[in-house]
């Protein structure tokens, strides 16, 4: 099975024809595409987007360092409730980004590891809980 791991196809470049390049990935054999929803404004559209397609995209979320600075303590929770939908099957993105370097780095350094931290903990406690109740799903692997 082909999965592509990271796409961004809620990016307005595809807002003309993004079930077309959807279907085309199915068409060359990619069976999954993993979503990255990596900004706070970006998470409803991950899900709204693995809704559409809910046979062919699945979602990560997460905070990506260019976006630190829209991520709030306050967001952590919404975060979590995300990574916990049926959709999402990872953190990301996120890290130490210094390919893109317009964002403060300090701020990034400890908004990234603080998000990843706080976002592992979310996961262990989904999977510790017996994972979420997927009972129509066709998962990632499937
Ligand atoms: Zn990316």
């Amino acid at each position: 099975m082909l999965i592509d791991t990271h796409a961004h196809l809620n990016d307005e470049k595809f807002n003309a024809d993004r079930g077309a390049v959807i279907a085309r990935a199915g068409e060359l054999g990619i069976q999954k595409i993993v979503e990255i929803a990596c900004a706070p404004g970006e998470w409803a559209l991950g899900e709204k987007l693995t809704a559409a397609y809910p046979d062919k995209v699945r979602c990560a979320f997460g905070v990506h360092p260019e976006y630190i600075k829209d991520f709030t303590p306050a967001a952590l929770p919404e975060l979590e409730k995300y990574l916990q939908t049926p959709c999402a099957v990872a953190v990301g993105e996120i890290g130490l980004d210094y390919y893109w370097d317009d964002h403060p780095r300090d701020l990034a350094q400890g908004g990234a590891v603080g998000t990843a931290a706080n976002a592992t903990a979310a996961l262990r406690q989904i999977l510790q809980a017996g994972g979420v109740p997927r009972p129509q799903r066709q998962g990632i692997r499937g």
